[in-house]
């Protein structure tokens, strides 16, 4: 579903992603847990083309959206299937990144209307069912400072499923929330995965990745570190894993 192969990337001398391979399959929920600095963010960002690598290839449901040259170095496909690449993944991030001046209702179909081409009846049918599965249809006609954060993320996670992707992906999706909020944005991603809904999502909240994730990678220094199932990677005697876990409990 999402393959990437050997991915490096640099910022100036500081090599933050050293050789990273992941494949994600569909319906998978991956989980990729680490400490502050470790790269998490940078692997989330080149793989889904915000951030543009420097060595490995990376693609989507079998279409290559960066190969490999011979010596290693990260090809780009044009900007034309860039385009279609992009329509098959959605993000999610830690600060919501709503547009401040558009009601709730006018974020979730502002992307149907002018990136899906949906006319405005047929994106607000959608949008309306969105903030119904989202717990929202009585503030549709907010504006997002008028909302709780826990609010603002799942607009912003209605916003990402209007376009119907094929893969989500969370960035710290509950982090700059109160612990009373962040559960309600941990249910629906529950209730996501139950869907099938393939995920990947960058979390520091253990619990979360100890039970809804089937895929779970620990990076370090740019590395991957541990991979596998919650229970091979929360019971990894790896020294490193368990310090890191260590300062959870
Ligand atoms: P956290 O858990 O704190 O979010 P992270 O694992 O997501 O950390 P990254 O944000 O990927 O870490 O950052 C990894 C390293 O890359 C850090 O040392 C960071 O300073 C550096 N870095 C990230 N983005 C840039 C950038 N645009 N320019 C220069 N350095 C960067
Ligand atoms: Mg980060």
């Amino acid at each position: 579903y999402l393959e990437i192969n050997h991915i490096k990337k640099s910022f100036g001398d500081l090599e933050v992603l050293k050789d990273i391979s992941l494949t994600v399959k569909k319906g998978e929920v991956l989980a990729i847990i680490g400490p502050s600095g470790s790269g998490k963010s940078t692997l989330l960002r080149c793989a889904t083309l915000l951030e543009t690598m420097d060595g490995g290839d990376l693609s989507y449901l079998g279409e290559k959206a960066v190969s490999m040259d011979a010596s290693g170095r990260s090809v780009y496909a044009k900007p034309a299937e860039l385009r279609e690449i992009r329509k098959k993944f959605g993000l999610v991030f830690q600060n919501f990144n709503l547009f401040p001046h558009y009601s709730v209702i006018k974020n979730v179909t502002d992307p149907l209307i002018h990136v899906q081409k949906k006319s405005k009846e047929e994106a607000y049918r959608i949008g309306r069912e969105l903030l119904k599965k989202m717990g929202l249809s009585d503030k549709e006609d907010y504006y997002p400072c008028q909302l709780s954060g826990g609010q603002q993320q799942r607009v912003s996670i209605a916003r990402a499923l209007a376009l119907n992707p094929q893969v989500l992906f969370f960035d710290e999706p509950t982090s700059a929330l109160d612990p009373e909020l962040t559960g309600e944005i941990l249910k629906v991603i529950r209730d996501l995965a139950a869907e099938h809904m393939t995920m990947v999502i960058v979390t520091h909240e253990m619990n979360f990745a100890k039970n809804v994730a089937n895929h779970v990678v620990f990076m370090e220094k740019g590395l991957i570190v541990e991979e596998g199932t919650p229970e091979e990677v929360f019971h990894s005697d790896n020294r490193r894993m368990q310090e890191f876990l260590g300062k959870y409990n």
